[in-house]
């Protein structure tokens, strides 16, 4: 089977059927002590490879879908056969969601935005503290499972939650970054206190990953 990896951020948008679990790219207790090494193995060696196995299976079905990037598919699903969309809408999101999310992260040692984005981030929110209370907040908020993203419209910054494995790219809008509040994201570290996990996740938002991303989206 040819597969494609996602080498960058962006790669895995632009990704054809078949879909392929991108490679972690640090070991499974890098992020410890705020993710630890089990809940990163399973997250991504179970979860992830489940939404890249069930939307093979779904595009497998369609040859139309398997000339389309993900990027493509997630952005039109109303033209998605009813007997495979949700399929391709859970597992589509759940790919293109986790494979951001990897390559977001690493153990920033209490670092901090810096240049256009905590500009960004300055002007949209007031300031980091301020943005931080907001984002948490809406994470808290989210019921059931669900990603709070960051969007950016120009330098305009807008956090926006979403239900299950949803994503802006659903109306078109790639997001800058975002934080998994399902529970296999923390239960086994945190158990029932999600604001803690949200709390203590801050420490590892890799800033330079997501100012590159941001810088790309932007000025697309
Ligand atoms: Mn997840």
């Amino acid at each position: 089977m040819e597969t494609q990896t996602a080498k960058t951020t962006s790669d895995v948008n632009e990704a054809k059927y078949p879909f392929e679990l991108p490679k972690l790219e640090y070991d499974f207790d890098a992020l410890e002590p705020v993710i630890d090494a089990v809940t990163m193995k399973l997250h991504h060696g179970k979860h992830h490879q489940a939404y890249v196995d069930k939307l093979n299976e779904a595009v497998e079905k369609n040859s139309d879908l398997q000339d389309k990037t993900l990027a493509e598919i997630l952005s039109d699903l109303d033209s998605i056969p009813e007997d495979i969309r949700s399929a391709v809408r859970n597992n589509g999101g759940g790919h293109i969601n986790h494979s951001m999310f990897w390559k977001t992260m690493k153990l920033n040692e209490g670092g901090k935005p810096s240049g256009e984005l905590a500009a960004a981030i300055d002007s949209s929110f007031g300031s980091f503290e301020d943005f931080k209370t907001k984002f948490n907040d809406a994470g808290v908020k989210q019921f059931g499972s669900g990603w709070v993203f960051v969007v950016a419209d120009g330098n305009s910054l807008k956090i926006q939650p979403l239900p299950n494995q949803d994503t802006p790219l659903q109306k078109g809008v790639e997001p800058i970054f975002g934080n998994d509040v399902w529970e296999h994201a923390y239960y086994l570290k945190y158990n029932n206190r999600r604001p803690e996990y949200l709390k203590a996740w801050w420490d590892v938002v890799d800033w330079d990953a997501v100012a590159q991303r941001f810088e790309r989206i932007r000025t697309a």
